[in-house]
């Protein structure tokens, strides 16, 4: 396995130019390999690229890791995460060769409750997601110019059409899903092959694991993310819109 030669850019890539890779490595990279994904990721952004990870699975962040060691991986601290996600974190903080970033919401949830009374993510969760989830990973990926998701297209019919190399249109970045063809059989025989670490809650009946007043166990027969805002007709938290 070869590691990603990283050198860092003298001077920032403009939107254009940003736009114009993201759209070119959209076309070359869409049949490639999930390393060869993020290899090319490594070598055109070096540290101005990192790895999103709920914590449901390191696996994007174990693929990375071995193309780019120390690769930065940001994790959204919500204040709302199942002890699980948060042990699945330290976890991953303590055994694997990544940097782990947590950003974390601009109120904490009591200073929340405050403003907006309690419970917001049962009246609003639109507007709780907006706060917790968006705004925070905004302001988090500003110092990078690409990022990499473990989005799958087999995920939900929202996520069918992920490319695997595409143009962030909102946050003006490169979005780099490398697992995106993947199916649950991939990644169930990757976690075994490599011994990634998982969110134990994936072995407890929960097939897609957000925050824990938002997500309940999945029932036979749904798809991996019915277990998410359930009843409610939201689908996603507004990251990847
Ligand atoms: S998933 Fe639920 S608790 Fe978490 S930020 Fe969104 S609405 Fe709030």
């Amino acid at each position: 396995m070869s590691t990603a030669h990283i050198t860092e850019q003298r001077s920032p890539r403009s939107p254009e130019e940003l736009r114009s890779l993201a759209e070119q490595a959209g076309r070359d990279l869409e049949e490639a390999d999930a390393l060869d994904v993020l290899r090319w990721a490594a070598e055109t952004f070096g540290h101005r690229f990192c790895v999103t990870s709920s914590m449901e699975d390191a696996v994007v962040a174990h693929l990375a890791s071995r193309v780019f060691p120390g690769v930065r991986v940001v994790f959204l601290d919500t204040g709302y995460h199942f002890p699980e996600t948060i042990g699945t974190r330290d976890a991953v903080e303590a055994v694997m060769d990544v940097e782990v970033i947590t950003l974390t919401p601009r109120q904490t949830v009591a200073e929340q409750d405050a403003e907006y009374g309690p419970r917001l993510h049962d009246r609003d969760p639109d507007l709780c997601c907006a706060l917790r989830k968006v705004q925070p990973l905004e302001e988090g990926l500003r110092g990078y110019d690409a990022w990499a998701t473990g989005l799958r297209r087999e995920e939900s019919p929202t996520r069918a059409n992920t490319p695997v190399v595409g143009w962030d249109e909102k946050r003006q970045k490169v979005k780099v899903s490398p697992i995106a063809r993947w199916s649950q059989q991939d990644v169930d025989d990757y976690i075994a092959e490599h011994g990634v670490l998982t969110n134990p809650l994936l072995s407890d009946g929960y097939a897609s694991i957000g925050c824990a007043p938002c997500t309940r166990r999945v029932l036979a027969g749904e798809d991996a993310r019915a277990g998410r805002w359930a009843g409610s007709g939201k689908t996603e938290c507004g990251l990847h819109l």
